[in-house]
C-alpha cells in the first residue's frame, strides 16, 4: 500500500509529510524567512560559511521557534563527504565527522547542512527511528543510502521494507557536470546498478558528463530493500532555483547553507 506523502511549503522551509505518522518531521529549508544579508541571504543555516554567527544562530532559532524547539535540542556533525553513520541519544552528544545522522529519541532534531549535495531522510514508523544522511557525489558513489538502510536494520532492528526515505532538493542533472574522472568513478564503483542510465551528455558540451544524483541514490536505496513507493522525490535543482536555494557550484564555493533536519516528536 503506498502511503500518502504530501510537501508542505512555507517561506522558510519544505516539510515533507507522511500520512500516519505525524510524530516525524522533516524539514529542508530555504534561503528565505531569515536575517543574513548579501550572498548569504537570508535564511543561512551553516557555521561552514563566512556569515556572521550571530545571524546563523538567529536563523536557526526562527526554524525551531515554529515547533516550540530551542536552538540547544539540534545535534549535528562534521560533515566530510564520508560514508561514516553516527546513532546519537540526545543532543547533547558530539557526534564528530560523519555522514549520517540518526536516533530514536524523542525532541532531538537532527541537523545536516547542504548547498547541492543530496539529502536523504529516513524514518521508520514501526521502530521510530529517524534519520539523515548527506550524499554529495563522493557519498553517493560510497553508497551512504543502502549503508544508512543497513545502519538501520543493525542499530534500531528496522526492516528494509518498513523504512520510507525522501530525497531531497539538490543539484539536478541540468546542472551537475562533471568531467571523465568523475564519470568513471561512478561507472566504475557502482557496478551493482546500472548507472550509465543515469548519466548523460549534452552535444555542445563534449568531455562532460551529467550525472543525476537523486535517481541513482534512488536506485541505491530500492536496492538496499527500501519499496519503491516508499520512496519520495523531491524534484528541485538547487542551482536552478536561485530564489529557493544556495548553491556551492552555482556561487563559486562562497555561499550559504540550508539545513535537513529530522526529529520524532
Ligand atoms: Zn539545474
Amino acid at each position: 500500500m503506498t502511503r500518502g506523502f504530501k510537501i508542505n511549503e512555507n517561506e522558510k522551509y519544505f516539510r515533507y509529510e507522511l500520512a500516519g505518522s505525524p510524530s516525524a518531521n522533516m524539514l529542508f529549508t530555504t534561503r528565505r524567512g531569515g536575517v543574513s544579508e548579501g550572498r548569504y541571504s537570508s535564511l543561512n543555516m551553516g557555521y561552514s560559511t563566512c556569515d556572521s554567527k550571530e545571524n546563523i544562530y538567529k536563523n536557526r532559532a526562527i526554524v525551531l521557534n515554529d515547533f516550540d524547539l530551542s536552538i540547544d535540542r539540534m545535534t549535528s556533525s562534521d560533515q566530510v563527504h564520508g560514508v561514516e553513520l553516527r546513532a546519537v541519544r540526545s543532543c547533547s552528544e558530539d557526534a564528530g565527522e560523519c555522514d549520517g545522522l540518526f536516533t530514536d529519541a524523542k525532541n532531538t532534531v537532527l541537523s545536516m547542512y547542504f548547498a547541492d549535495c543530496t539529502p536523504l531522510f529516513f524514518y521508520d514508523p514501526v521502530k521510530k527511528a529517524i534519520g539523515l544522511s548527506h550524499a554529495g557525489w563522493r557519498g553517493t558513489v560510497g553508497d551512504i543510502a543502502s549503508k544508512s538502510v543497513g545502519f538501520m536494520k543493525e542499530k534500531y532492528g528496522s526492516s528494509a521494507g518498513d523504512i520510507i526515505a525522501v530525497i531531497g532538493p539538490s543539484i539536478g542533472k541540468c546542472c551537475f557536470e562533471v568531467g571523465s574522472e568523475v564519470e568513471a568513478e561512478f561507472t566504475e564503483k557502482l557496478n551493482n546498478i546500472n548507472v550509465k542510465e543515469y548519466i548523460g551528455v549534452k552535444e555542445e558540451r563534449a568531455g562532460k558528463f551529467y550525472i543525476d544524483l537523486k535517481a541513482i541514490n534512488k536506485k541505491l536505496l530500492e536496492s538496499a530493500g527500501i519499496k519503491s513507493e516508499n520512496i519520495h522525490v523531491h524534484d528541485a535543482c538547487t542551482s536552478c532555483m536561485k530564489d529557493f536555494f544556495y548553491s556551492y557550484r552555482r556561487d563559486a564555493g562562497d555561499t550559504g547553507r540550508m539545513a535537513a533536519l529530522a526529529f520524532i516528536e
